[in-house]
């Protein structure tokens, strides 16, 4: 069966950055927040963005254009205010924009909604909070305002929002629910305001509108299926609504496919980029999908979490596959393009043969616009197109993304390079060479990032200041942290990291293999953007990196100076990755250039070295199946980066967080001398986990580094007795719970200096 052309919905985007261009939002935002403007003046810049992105969006040719996908924070968020799920503690707060202000930031009496990652990307929303005393109800009308809006300026946008069914598997129960209340219990009621809110869309005049249930591309219970399946049902079956496009991405719907396709709603979107294989369920049976053949389908073979130019010839390919097994077939980005950097054409430093490989929004516009007219009239409607495309990616392929230096060294490796000899021979070594007390003390890297710090970095980035003026300003800098850590009797000293000015593009400025940009921000939250390298090429490290900086303060002290780098799995995960090769392929490649600088390090008199993986979980795929493997070469390249030190150095690792679950095992794995996590505002639980789980060192963070409030001494001598209790005193270190880089000096000076006479007094008593 086929559908009339008159109700289709062409080609599409799932949905657009919103920060600005030039992040104008984020300015905009702080602003108002610093009180220096007021809402009118955030509102305008915010509706200038929305009217750019939409006729941006019509005029590159989309055939439908989304709705709903501006927000001033975060779109989860967005939802909840939509929904009526507003935790009890903002009921006071009347004014929509200031609601969702405080639960982001949070108020005095009124702490945020806690925050957490936006399935495995590095976006974050507002974690919802819903109890059996949330009164759901239609709330905001911000995605119909916005839908007239766009209508007043001529466009019929297609709403988003995201879907009842993953709301609630997003959310959380609300403080004070009952046990064994699960928010998924609401969805019935949850629903009916669905429909609602569909209602007030159709007599508005939207044709289309989206729901996002990305939830179903990860791992779901059966129950969970028949949830989906109940809630399309209901609201396919309302009388008064647009027509409705359920969208899923970040991987294949697997089982929730068939129970969409039984529904009535009347478009599916599919990732086939990260879902590919739900195109195979399609091949499978006839029909494999029973219903589909009277839906819209949209093909999602534009990647929208990545910076690729995309191969059009197979997008096209992969598209024609749904060609009679949908009712209809349109083309559209995988996902969201909010992952992805506006424009290319803003880069006016990226070398030619780097910009020929990518595309960023406006670029991946384009191509979805090229591919819908490909589908709909035939490839040879745009062979011109198709053939230009065709050129650049020959050119790409000619070029030298590989480096064979790079491939002989990996292909030369044998187990021998991943390990080390046993974790206890290791300690017994160490123990004698680096002659530490018990519950030696230290920090997690970096000290409180000053203004004049950033001055510098700025001063000299614009050529200001000449590089040797710049390294004589960090050098100073150094001097001085490292005294302050002296007098404050700290054990193992750092070098502050003030040349660094994040974690993961510092090394990315310096191997080869990687590009920076000038303007390629992405949302992370709310105003908070990022700029994520790009690794586009076999990696590997020219000249040592941070091996002077090390050198240099370690000459400084009789203590130990810690050398301090970015391990593999946290370069990858905060950078865009090629994807012309296995994620695995290119970890080894980055472990590899770390092992040069380790040894390097190692050479230069440096006798502890840490490697941070903080994003070792982050990376996790959604599916169970998956993770095994990501996990050994998550490992493996650790191992790589450090496997071929001396018994007597010692290697630490630091990760961020404090759930451990399923990674204990490859955190084990990772063979660290010590390892250091958050453990403070859980009080050492982690221990219960990673004590017998990972039976070397262990610093457990005995304060919190994200508040301002200096620890007692009294507070920390509880820590460490917590955590005592758990594991030996040979086995525990005492530290903060992350870097300081964000904390003040003051504070940073306190808290440090009371950490330092809380060790001495456990170990006084150990
Ligand atoms: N060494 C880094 C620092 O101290 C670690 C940061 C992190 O864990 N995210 O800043
Ligand atoms: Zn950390």
């Amino acid at each position: 069966m086929s559908i009339p052309s008159s109700s289709t919905i062409g080609s599409t985007v799932l949905g657009y950055p919103r920060i600005g261009p030039d992040r104008e939002l984020k300015r905009a935002t702080e602003s108002y927040w610093a009180g220096r403007t007021d809402a009118s003046a955030l509102r305008d810049v915010a509706a200038g963005l929305r009217r750019d992105t939409w006729t941006g969006l019509r005029d590159a040719g989309l055939g439908s254009v989304p709705g709903n996908t501006f927000s001033f924070y975060d779109h989860v968020g967005d939802t909840a205010l939509a929904v009526g799920a507003v935790p009890e503690r903002f009921a006071r707060v009347t004014d929509p924009l200031e609601r969702l202000f405080a639960m982001a930031r949070g108020r005095t009496g009124a702490p945020a909604c806690e925050m957490t990652k936006w399935f495995d990307t590095n976006y974050h929303y507002l974690v919802p909070e819903v109890g059996p005393d949330t009164r759901l109800a239609p709330g905001s009308r911000k995605a119909l305002d916005e839908f007239c809006e766009a209508l007043r300026s001529g466009i019929t946008t297609r709403p988003v929002l995201v879907g009842p069914v993953t709301f609630l598997l997003l959310s959380k129960p609300a403080g004070g629910a009952p046990a064994g209340f699960r928010p998924l219990d609401l969805l019935g009621p949850l629903v009916e305001v669905y429909r609602d809110l569909l209602a007030e869309l159709a007599e508005a005049g939207a044709e289309w509108v989206q729901l996002d249930e990305p939830a179903f591309a990860a791992d779901r219970t059966p129950e969970e299926v028949a949830a989906l399946r109940r809630a399309y049902d209901r609201l396919a079956s309302a009388t008064r609504r647009p027509k409705i496009l359920v969208a899923s991405y970040f991987g294949e719907l697997g089982p929730a496919l068939p129970a969409l396709a039984a529904t009535a709603v009347e478009g599916l979107a599919l990732d086939l980029v990260a879902g590919a294989t739900d195109l195979d369920a399609l091949d499978a049976g006839d029909p494999a999908v029973p219903g589909l053949d009277r839906k819209v389908v949209l093909a999602g073979v534009v990647d929208g979490r990545n910076v690729w130019r995309t191969d059009l010839d197979r997008a096209l390919a992969t598209a024609q596959r749904l060609v009679g097994v949908a009712g209809r077939v349109e083309v559209s980005t995988s996902c969201s393009l909010l992952h992805v950097p506006y424009d290319l054409t803003a880069e006016t430093a990226l070398p030619g043969d780097v910009v020929d490989m990518l595309a960023f929004a406006r670029q991946k516009v384009t191509e979805v616009v090229l591919l819908g007219r490909a589908l709909r009239e035939g490839p040879d409607a745009v062979a011109a197109e198709l053939d230009a495309a065709r050129a650049v990616r020959e050119r790409v392929a000619a070029t030298a993304r590989r480096d064979e230096r790079v491939r002989s060294r990996l292909d030369a490796l044998g187990p021998d390079h991943y390990r080390r000899s046993h974790g206890d021979v290791r300690a017994t070594v160490q123990r004698a060479a680096l002659g530490l007390p018990v519950v030696p003390t230290t920090t997690i890297g970096s000290f409180p990032q000053t203004a004049q710090i950033r001055r510098d970095r700025a001063a000299h980035r614009s050529g200001v200041i000449d590089t040797g003026t710049y390294a004589e300003r960090m050098r100073q800098e150094i001097v001085r942290v490292v005294r302050l850590q002296e007098d404050i009797g700290l054990d193992v000293l750092v070098h502050g990291e003030p040349e660094r000015n994040d974690m993961v593009q510092y090394f990315a400025e310096h191997l080869d293999g990687f590009a920076t940009t000038e303007h390629g921000w992405v949302q992370s939250y709310g105003s908070r953007c990022v700029r994520p390298p790009i690794l586009h090429s076999d990696v590997s490290r020219p000249r040592p990196i941070t091996v002077e900086w090390a050198r240099f303060a370690q000459s400084l002290s009789d203590a130990l100076v810690k050398g301090m780098l970015t391990g593999p799995v946290t370069i990858l995960a905060w950078s865009f990755v090629r994807d012309d090769q296995p994620l695995g392929d290119t970890a080894r490649q980055v472990g590899l250039a770390l092992r040069d600088e380790v040894g390097d390090l190692e050479a230069a008199g440096i006798r502890i070295i840490q490697v941070d993986e903080p994003a070792l979980r982050e990376l996790l795929p959604l599916h169970d199946r998956d993770r095994p493997a990501y996990l050994d070469w998550a490992v493996d390249a650790f191992r790589l980066a450090v496997g071929a030190v001396a018994d007597a150095t010692q290697i630490h690792t630091h990760l961020c967080y404090s759930e451990f679950g399923e990674v204990v095992g490859a955190i084990d794995g990772l063979d660290a001398d010590v390892t250091t996590v958050e453990a403070a505002r859980s009080r050492m639980e982690v221990l219960a986990d990673l004590g017998p789980g990972v039976p070397r060192g262990l610093g457990p963070g005995v304060y919190d580094v994200h508040s301002p409030e200096v620890p007692g001494t009294d507070e920390l001598v509880d820590q460490l007795g917590a955590a005592l209790r758990q594991i030996g005193p040979d086995r525990l270190w005492a530290n903060p719970d992350c870097g300081l880089k964000t904390r003040g000096e003051a504070e940073t000076v306190a808290a440090l200096t009371n950490l330092v006479a809380a060790a001495r007094r456990v170990r006084d008593s150990a």
